[in-house]
């Protein structure tokens, strides 16, 4: 017997669900590239990606995934043999590392934790130390969304400030763009990157990176640079270089039709509905703590992403047969433990195109998982959540 007739829900963060209204978008006929209509779609959506990045700066739109994205940014700024500091908070500042590394950067890791995020006064003192300005770019990801860690990109920038240190600030917000707050100018970034399909809803595909003046400074010298990837060869007033050969125009609509969503409802909108869902998936992840064998990967409450929460599980209790009877019972789809966290946890994605019925049910499906699996737990997970957002929901 299952309970899990009709469509599947993915609560995996990324790719991750898509409104129909995005969906709907690609189902047309392609445009003529050289068209005005082609140019105009560029240049709305550079645009506006500009101000989801909250930059003055330049954008560039790559048909890649994040991992494409990364190596956009690290090719057009780094020279062979740069020192990179990695800010490690678990998995994905490390997998960007490891790419400058292949690509001939010497990377240095500055040792996190998976339980917690960077802390600013440690990259400070280090790149104190960095007397002669070896360290180049320094490179951290505002959420992480294997440790499901927050990192204060504010403090961070700061922190770089403070040790009067020239490095370029690059920063990763792949799994926060278009969800939690993100201020590329007036946080001292120099580099982000990000992907169409977290946050912004659309399918898996297009790689985003954002640039301001200084990094396209240290581009004009830097030779890393290949023709693909090169901002150099996608300037300029000829379309089809801007995306160095035939566009991705269907994504484009599909992201055109995201973007639009997210001004309808309003961005402030966007961040606070991501901030109450996610504090209400913490709400009932506290409550089943109380059987010793759920917890919060991450120890400290305010350094909690506000699109994944990863959940741990302990005491030889399995994650993914939770995961099984949830998808193969219910049709809940949920994210595995990666990296450090493989077999151990499990993770709850609230990012994108979520709302109040798409996480409660989310949380009453794990409960009803919890309760079947027989695995130990605090009572009053789901009624938590429900208490929280009625009290915060204003009437
Ligand atoms: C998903 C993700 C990536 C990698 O993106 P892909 O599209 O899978 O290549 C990079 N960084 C973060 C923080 C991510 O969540």
């Amino acid at each position: 017997m299952t309970v899990r007739a009709g469509r599947e829900f993915l609560a995996i963060p990324g790719p991750t669900t898509m409104p129909d209204e995005v969906l709907r978008a690609m189902h047309r006929p392609a445009l003529d590239i050289y068209s005005k209509q082609m140019t105009d779609l560029t240049d709305g959506i550079m645009s506006d990606l500009a101000k989801l990045f909250a930059t003055k700066g330049k954008t560039y739109t790559y048909i890649s995934n994040g991992h494409g994205a990364w190596e956009a940014v690290l090719s057009n700024v780094l020279s062979r043999g740069d020192k990179l500091l990695v800010l490690e908070s678990g998995r994905f500042a490390v997998g960007w590392g490891n790419a400058a590394e292949l690509m001939g950067a010497d990377v240095e890791v500055l040792k996190g934790d998976w339980r917690r995020a960077v802390r600013p006064h440690e990259v400070e003192e280090r790149l104190r130390r960095d007397k002669e300005h070896k360290i180049k770019a320094v490179v951290v990801v505002q959420v992480d969304t294997a440790s499901g860690a927050y990192n204060d990109i504010e403090a961070i920038g700061k922190a770089i400030k403070a040790a009067g240190h020239p490095a370029l600030y690059m920063v990763d917000a792949v799994a926060s763009l278009g969800c939690m707050p993100f201020e590329m100018d007036k946080w001292g970034i120099d580099v982000a990157m990000s992907g169409s399909q977290k946050g912004l809803m659309t399918p898996p595909g297009l790689g985003f990176v954002a640039a301001n003046d200084r990094a396209l400074e240290v581009h004009k010298t830097a030779n890393m640079a290949t023709p693909y990837w090169s901002w150099s060869e996608r300037e300029g007033t000829e379309h089809y270089r801007k995306y160095a050969g035939t566009a991705p125009v269907h994504l484009l609509f599909a992201l055109r039709q995201a973007i639009d969503l997210i001004h309808e409802e309003g961005l402030e909108n966007v961040f606070r509905r991501h901030r109450l869902l996610a504090e209400a998936a913490r709400r009932a992840v506290a409550a089943w703590s109380e059987g010793q064998v759920l917890g919060f990967n991450i120890a400290e409450a305010t350094e909690r992403s506000d699109t994944v929460t990863t959940v741990t599980m302990n005491n030889g209790h399995d994650p993914l047969a939770l995961q099984r009877y949830c998808k193969e019972k219910c049709g809940v789809v949920l994210g595995t433990g990666i990296g450090d966290l493989q077999g151990q946890a499990f993770r709850i994605a609230h990012m994108g195109h979520v709302n109040a019925p798409m996480l409660l049910g989310t949380l009453g499906v794990i409960e009803v998982a919890l309760n079947a699996l027989k695995i130990p737990h605090g009572k009053g997970g789901l009624e938590a959540a429900v208490a929280y957002l009625g009290a915060e929901v204003e009437a």
